[in-house]
């Protein structure tokens, strides 16, 4: 169904929220998360191909609204999405989204999809994806710092792509780790709830940070942070919205998705505009090194990018067909002549 028969080509397939849940429970959670890394290391394998710009941002005193295009020459994608930090304390969610694919030898969207799921699934995906080129062989111990909305989703793709087996919990907010740490129950991990951050990242090899806060924050001070580990830093995307201290930055070797988004709204922009990064697609292709030894900290420089959005909503796509988990919406006037719009408008009054 999403390879548009002419009969039904205006007809664009709309994954709700409803149903992308059921697509992601018809799959399995960490089996889609597995497909998900697959699908966005195929992708970074062709970084080359893609259009590429940083994310259109509108701020505001609150929070951001991003739309974020990219496309491969045959298929072109964007997602919108918003970060707004202190939505939670109304009851709503600090990020939410919704992206496009369209067909671009025709200019026709094929497919419309709800993308907070998507995205919570997608940004872990893509973290484990790059702690298995970087993190230290053999880890087995992760701290999550920061237990929000997105926290389950990155332990369990840590779990489901790195074979990591224990997660030591810490957010600010009691009932935060309370909450991931019920969720986490069962799902074949060793759980520890922590009482500080300093308590968390003890014995971890791969620390996320996933905190929100429209500030630069220090989750992360320099004498926290020992030898050999790797940081996946998820929060700090935005400009003025940080979570590390600069001095770990400088200790560390820093892997990027597209320098000119991150230089604007990762940890980065804290340091000179020409700090030496490398862009993990180089490091997936062979063209420049990852870890290189024991001591070495690796940091990802995580801020989301549009290639990543693009990988999901293609891997969606792919695996809707020959499912009910969509509904066909009638979103593009298509008229019989394609010239005659206002006569399809006309022959509608009756
Ligand atoms: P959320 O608001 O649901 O959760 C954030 C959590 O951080 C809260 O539980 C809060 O109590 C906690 N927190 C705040 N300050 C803290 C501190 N100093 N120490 C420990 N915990 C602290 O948000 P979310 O949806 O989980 O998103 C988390 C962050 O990830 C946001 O900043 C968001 O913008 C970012 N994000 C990044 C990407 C990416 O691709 N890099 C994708 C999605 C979200």
């Amino acid at each position: 169904m999403t390879d548009l028969t002419p009969s039904d080509k205006a007809l664009v397939p709309f994954v709700s929220v409803d149903h992308m849940m059921q697509l992601i429970h018809h799959i399995g959670i960490e089996p889609m998360l597995q497909g998900l890394a697959e699908y966005i290391e195929t992708d970074f394998k062709r970084w080359q191909l893609f259009d590429k710009t940083p994310r259109i941002a509108s701020h505001s005193k609150e929070g951001v609204i991003e739309l974020m295009p990219t496309s491969d020459g045959e298929v072109y994608g964007f997602k919108y999405v918003n970060g707004h930090p202190k939505n939670t304390a109304e009851g709503l969610q600090t990020v939410t989204a919704f992206g496009l694919l369209a067909d671009v030898s025709s200019g026709y969207p094929v497919l419309l999809s709800e993308m907070t799921m998507l995205t919570a699934m997608r940004t872990a995906a893509t973290s484990a994806l790059v702690a298995r080129v970087l993190a230290p062989k053999g880890a087995a111990t992760m701290a999550m710092i920061g237990n929000g909305a997105q926290s389950e989703f990155q332990t369990l793709a840590m779990k489901a792509v790195c074979g990591i087996t224990e997660v030591r919990l810490y957010d600010t907010d009691p009932a935060a780790t309370r909450k991931c740490a019920a969720n986490l129950q069962g799902q074949g991990m060793n759980v520890v709830s922590c009482s500080s951050a300093e308590e968390a990242i003890l014995g971890a090899q791969i620390i996320t940070t996933c905190t929100a806060d429209k500030q630069y924050a220090t989750i992360l001070t320099d004498n926290m942070v020992g030898a050999g580990v790797h940081i996946n830093a998820i929060g700090g995307d935005c400009p003025g919205k940080t979570e590390l201290a600069p001095a770990i930055l400088n200790r560390a070797d820093i892997f990027v998705e597209y320098p000119d988004q991150t230089r604007i709204e990762g940890e980065i922009q804290q340091l000179a505009p020409d700090h030496p990064v490398t862009e993990i697609w180089e490091v997936m292709t062979g063209k420049a090194q990852g870890r290189t030894s024991d001591k070495q900290i690796t940091l990802f420089d995580s801020v989301g990018f549009a290639i990543e959005d693009f990988s999901a909503l293609r891997f969606v796509r792919d695996r809707i067909a020959g499912t009910g988990f969509y509904h066909p919406l009638d979103l593009l006037a298509d008229p019989d002549d394609p010239r005659d719009l206002f006569g399809m408008l006309q022959r509608a009054r009756s």
